[in-house]
């Protein structure tokens, strides 16, 4: 079967949900390869043998993750020109796409961004990617070279296919090039004790109709009454009320939640990019003409400041 090279994405080790999709999707194609760079493998190693990797690649070079992107595309150019997989699979993020795009100029490849499902076709790999705002999908394949693809999170459910990785220590060599940009620090993300955005069950989202940073609170009070993640509009994010890091939407972070409330949120198509293939969507907005109405399974029209608060406390009631 076909070695399919899946990069991991994990913190310290543990490995973000997004992963254990790309290895889902990946065993549409063949044998997926993880290739894990930097330290705490032992914490990943369940992670990855649960959801069908057949091989793991360990690249701990502290160069690897001491620089920005460059060398992680160095790397994974000689792993490729050493394995010759079919398919290179990352997923959608800002940092896995400059190296897909870095990575495609070294293999003489082709990529595509924001795939959504997979299948094989004529010997190469037939990809749905989600354009235009996530408004259509096309179906393509990448003519020349080893196809690289970034998936697009939340496009499958995870599921299980235990195996027995073998784990290579695989020595790469990064350029002088590649380390001409280094990480002089790393801030971690205020701890808030919610589930990630990209990965919650539940997210509640607030926008311009919010109304200031301080507002915010109602939002943050209904996703902890709901055990949610919090998130924000592009209008609320630019106003400062809420870090970018939260932002849901076409240049933000893409959600598909079982639950997406949306609380003072217009709906502009840029917004729904981000959310409208969450399971059930609900909405509460003052103006009942407000666009998010098409595309919500319910809806209260009201003030957020008064329903926000009320629905939080006949939760915490039950
Ligand atoms: P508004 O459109 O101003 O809507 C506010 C809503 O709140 C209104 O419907 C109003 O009726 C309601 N409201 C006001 N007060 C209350 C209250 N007290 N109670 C209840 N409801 C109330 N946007 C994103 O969100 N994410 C993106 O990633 C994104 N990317 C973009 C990329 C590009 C290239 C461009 C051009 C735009 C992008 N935008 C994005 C911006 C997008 O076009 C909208 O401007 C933005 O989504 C509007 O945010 P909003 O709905 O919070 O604000």
């Amino acid at each position: 079967m076909s070695e399919i090279l899946v990069l991991v994405d994990h913190v310290d080790g543990v490995v973000r949900k997004t992963t254990t999709e790309l290895l889902t999707i990946a065993r549409r194609l063949g044998e997926p390869s993880a290739v894990f760079v930097g330290a705490g493998y032992e914490q990943a190693r369940d992670a990855l043998a649960t959801y069908g990797a057949q091989k793991v690649y360990l690249l701990e070079q502290p160069e690897l993750t001491e620089h920005l992107v460059a060398p992680k595309a160095e790397a994974l150019a000689q792993l490729a020109d050493r394995s010759t997989p079919a398919a290179i699979m990352l997923t959608s993020g800002a940092e896995s796409k400059e190296i897909a795009g870095r990575l495609a100029i070294k293999l003489g490849s082709g990529v595509l961004t924001d795939v959504v499902d997979v299948e094989p076709g004529d010997g190469t790999v037939v990809a749905t990617q989600a354009v235009f705002a996530g408004n259509y999908t096309v179906r393509s394949r990448v003519t020349h070279g080893t196809p690289i693809l970034t998936v697009k999170p939340n496009s499958a459910t995870p599921e299980p296919a235990p195996a027995q990785p073998v784990e290579e220590k695989a020595d790469v060599t990064v350029s002088d090039r590649a380390r001409a940009a280094r990480v002089v620090e790393r801030s971690p993300r205020t701890q808030t004790g919610r589930p990630e955005l990209t990965e919650a069950a539940i997210v509640v989202s607030g926008g311009r109709g919010v109304g200031s940073a301080d507002n915010f609170a109602v939002v943050e009070g209904l996703a902890d009454a709901l055990g949610g993640a919090v998130g924000a509009s592009r209008a609320a994010v630019d106003a400062g009320w809420y870090p970018h890091a939260y932002q849901v939407g076409q240049t933000g972070k893409t959600v598909s939640p079982q639950l997406y409330l949306a609380a003072g949120i217009s709906g502009a198509i840029q917004h729904r990019a981000g959310m409208q293939t969450s399971r059930t969507i609900a909405v509460v907005n003052k103006d009942p003409e407000a666009p998010i109405f098409e595309m919500a399974d319910f809806g209260v029209v009201g003030d957020l400041h008064a329903v926000l608060p009320q629905a939080t406390e006949e939760i915490n009631r039950r």
